[in-house]
């Protein structure tokens, strides 16, 4: 368990449980004391290939042997090798290569007002959706429509329009001549994996072309193969002109990117940069993930897997009086009703199952794509006996 000195030298940023995680494998971590856990939130859906998967390990072995960074204005055989992959299997033209989500969703907003100078006379506004979460740089929290971060870091970075999600008429209203682009996520993962509606993202589409704006998806969390397809882009039927990716596709290391398409790829040396941007072995890392999401197969079994979790979940709920299952693939909320979500994931704590609550009433999956059908069922007996303790010590409290 943690040492109070030393947990105090952190500065205070997040309330952590005791444990300390000494070691993992697969769908499971283990802490000092040797206790394990199944986890079910892989550190907020990064592990797309569990916890120290061999082909990631693998690759950085071999390339931290071989070299580690020749800097960014070298070229490297990851990088180049990540971009020609990451293009050919999205449709994309051009990449840029970061060390986080947050990172890649600045280049894409630097990208924008770019495209912006040179394309629609300086128009630089930006339309984003209320509730979304795109960061926490000082520009993607300004992008962002998370009510907690309103009062925060006050002056904003301007030139954002906030809209509510999954509201086409609020979006029309909203592409005046003064902006440059739409920045969505396909599904909002912070404000309780909330799915777009196939009409807004197609509508939202339709809109952006008709008033020559960027369509820009956010899909940090939606992307890899995380949706069970590469992109969740491609569940919609569309194709946005720039894509962010992150989280899942280091497979656990700081690794991020920016995708463009056509003309939105604009930028011009000396315009982006960072002294980390494509090193040698995050990218291998990378490529190691993309090459292992591209294999004949394993996107299906993401959706297999993906639709065992939600019928699981979906019983679970009728049976524990629960409100429904909604997501896609390996990334599903349970909405809980009147059960409060942060007691829920103490419990399952207790029961050796890490899950995580992105709202005050739901709880979030993102397993490892590559979980097992028995470490499913294995969560949903864990998760059934979290939640039946946690409604014994709500209804103690409210006697009490
Ligand atoms: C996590 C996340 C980000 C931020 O990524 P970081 O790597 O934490 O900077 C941005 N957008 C979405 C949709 C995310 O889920």
């Amino acid at each position: 368990m943690r040492d109070e000195w030393a947990s105090d030298r952190l500065m205070n940023t997040v309330a952590r449980p005791p444990q300390i995680f000494v070691r993992g494998q697969g769908s499971w971590l283990w802490d000092s004391e040797g206790r394990s856990y199944l986890d079910f939130t892989q550190g907020w859906a990064v592990n797309s290939l569990g916890h120290s998967p061999r082909a990631v390990v693998q690759a950085l072995s071999r390339q931290a042997e071989q070299l580690i960074n020749p800097g960014p204005a070298f070229y490297n055989r990851g990088m180049l090798d990540l971009a020609g992959r990451l293009c050919q299997a999205t449709g994309s033209d051009q990449a840029y290569f970061l060390n986080s989500g947050a990172e890649a969703n600045e280049g894409a907003i630097k990208l924008a007002r770019k495209w912006g100078a040179r394309h629609r006379d300086g128009a630089f506004r930006i339309v984003t959706a209320q509730h979304s979460f795109h960061g926490r740089t000082l520009a993607t929290m300004s992008a962002s429509g998370k009510p907690a971060f309103e009062a925060l870091f006050e002056p904003k970075v301007p030139g954002f329009d906030k809209v509510p999600y999954n509201d086409l008429d609020a979006l029309d209203a909203a592409l005046g001549d003064d902006v440059v682009a739409v920045l969505l996520e396909p599904l909002q993962g912070e404000a309780g994996v909330i799915p777009a509606t196939l009409e807004y993202l197609q509508g939202a589409e339709r809109l952006c072309r008709e008033r020559g704006a960027l369509l820009m998806l956010d899909e940090v969390q939606t992307g890899v193969g995380r949706c069970g397809t590469l992109l969740a882009e491609e569940l919609y039927g569309i194709r946005a002109d720039v894509v962010t990716l992150g989280k899942g596709l280091g497979g656990g290391v700081p690794l991020a990117a920016l995708l463009a398409r056509g003309n939105a790829c604009c930028f011009e040396p000396g315009e982006q940069g960072g002294t980390y941007h494509g090193n040698a072995l995050m990218t291998s890392a990378g490529l190691a993930v993309v090459d292992t999401v591209l294999e004949p197969g394993f996107l299906e079994q993401v959706r297999d897997i993906g639709d065992h979790l939600r019928d699981a979940l979906e019983r679970l709920a009728k049976r524990q009086g629960l409100g429904g299952v909604r997501g896609h693939g390996l990334l599903l909320g349970l909405a809980l009703n009147e059960l409060p979500a942060a007691a829920v994931v103490r419990e399952a704590m207790v029961e050796g199952l890490l899950i995580n609550a992105p709202q005050p009433d739901c709880l979030r999956f993102s397993p490892a794509l590559t979980v097992s059908h028995g470490n499913v069922d294995e969560m949903i007996r864990r998760l059934g006996r979290a939640m039946t303790h946690a409604r014994q010590r709500k209804n103690d409290v409210e006697v009490a």
